[in-house]
């Protein structure tokens, strides 16, 4: 078998598929493993077949252990014809991935990555997170009988700070400057065995090309023209372009849509980068936003997803905290109860519109990347109520309001 190395994404630079590290030594942007260019859907039944054995091809360097499965992928997508036509277009789709194991996108590339983590003989995983990739990588890591590190900043609230712990992991509250955890993660996983799985770890970002494969499957693949990705560090997005890529080297699908990358206004580094046809991103001061899930101020994939979108011909967006609640209460009309972060693919929709990006022959694809019942905080911003009534009127209370 071909040996696949691990890439720059920058400079091309090549090393061994067994480096742990994420990131260049010298030019420190992100590795990336090389494409796969040869491979073919393996047939089954995928109520009995696990989605790493369906796409088993497309991951040549990994070595499937059923251990560690929770059912991962597999996700609805949704079509809304309706809303299509209020904006003139061909269709949308929402790719629902509140329906994964622990209710986000994120176990598609904590699998792959603890996987990756296994095949090395890694007793230890960890991961630097306070939302959906804490929760995740704690799931997979119990599952998998690892001993897991997660850090989270001190001071985090209970509320999201349960969740995590529910699973058992090693939870250690760090005091101090939480944008260095990343980097300091990898140096202490280094000295002490323990194998990090952060926001754009290559084998992370792998997992992720299985939204791609499936969202081709399921529209018999005539690829959508734009799929819209909320993104915050950079991994989802990239890992679903590269997802794209592959099936389009081994023929199976006609070109690559264009991805489009929303931010929150609020904390947008790729996107102002973008607009200003910038090769590098700048950190943002003072990220403030709803969307937490999506709030990094220096985006470790930043550059690369800047790189990626030039080559793609797509484009970034930012979208506001009151599109981002309008829309978030819009796709509960639909029957799509997402979190803030998940909200931002229908509000760029929105924006696509009014910039007559969009026409009547596009299909797109929004990423419904988490769960509303991840921040049901959220909803004190929506005006929701219920209304009384005595049981002796209920009958003319509902003549009265029915039509
Ligand atoms: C992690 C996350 C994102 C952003 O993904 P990145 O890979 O960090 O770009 C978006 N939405 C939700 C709900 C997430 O948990
Ligand atoms: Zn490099």
């Amino acid at each position: 078998m071909k040996e696949y190395k691990l890439i720059c994404t920058n400079c091309d630079e090549s090393y061994e598929k067994e480096t742990i590290d994420f990131r260049c030594n010298h030019c420190s942007e992100p590795l990336e493993l090389e494409e796969v260019k040869i491979g073919k859907i393996n047939d089954g039944n995928i109520l009995t077949q696990t989605n790493l054995e369906r796409y088993q091809d497309f991951y040549p360097y990994l070595t499937i252990d059923s251990k560690l499965n929770l059912n991962e992928g597999f996700t609805p997508l949704v079509s809304s014809k309706a809303l299509a036509k209020e904006y003139g277009i061909k269709n949308i789709y929402f790719k629902n991935e509140s329906q994964n194991p622990t209710w986000s996108f994120k176990d598609r590339g904590t699998v792959t990555g603890v996987l990756r983590a296994m095949n090395l003989g890694y007793e230890k995983i960890g991961t630097v997170s306070t939302g959906n990739m804490a929760t995740s990588v704690a799931a997979y890591g119990s599952k998998a009988e690892l001993e897991t590190y997660v850090l989270v900043k001190k001071g985090i609230a209970d509320e999201k700070i349960k969740p995590i712990a529910i699973y058992g992991p090693r939870l250690i509250e760090v005091d101090g400057d939480y944008s260095k955890l990343y980097d300091k993660s990898l140096s202490i996983g280094h000295e002490n065995d323990i194998c990090f799985i952060n926001s754009d770890a290559p084998y992370r970002v792998e997992g992720y090309k299985t939204i791609a494969f499936e969202i081709c499957e399921q529209l018999n693949f005539e690829v959508p023209d734009y799929v819209i990705v909320p993104t915050s560090a950079g991994g989802d997005v990239r890992g679903i372009e590269k997802g794209f890529r592959e099936f389009f080297n081994v023929g199976l699908i006609k070109k690559v849509p264009k991805m489009i990358v929303v931010q929150a206004a609020g904390c947008s580094p790729i996107y102002n980068a973008f607009k200003d046809n910038k090769l590098v991103i700048d950190r943002v001061m003072d990220p403030d936003t709803i969307a937490h899930a999506i709030e990094n101020p220096y985006p470790p994939s930043g550059n690369q997803v800047l790189r990626m979108l030039k080559r793609n011909g797509g484009l970034a967006i930012a979208v506001t905290d009151e599109e981002i609640l309008k829309f978030q209460n819009k796709l509960a009309s639909l029957g799509l109860f997402v979190q803030p972060a998940s909200a931002t693919s229908l509000a760029a929709i929105d924006k696509l519109y009014k910039d007559n990006i969009i026409g009547e022959s596009d299909r797109i694809v929004c990423i419904l990347t988490g769960s509303g019942l991840k921040y049901t905080a959220a909803l004190d911003k929506h005006e929701l109520k219920a209304h009384g009534c005595k049981l002796e009127e209920l009958n003319d209370y509902i003549k009265k309001v029915g039509k």
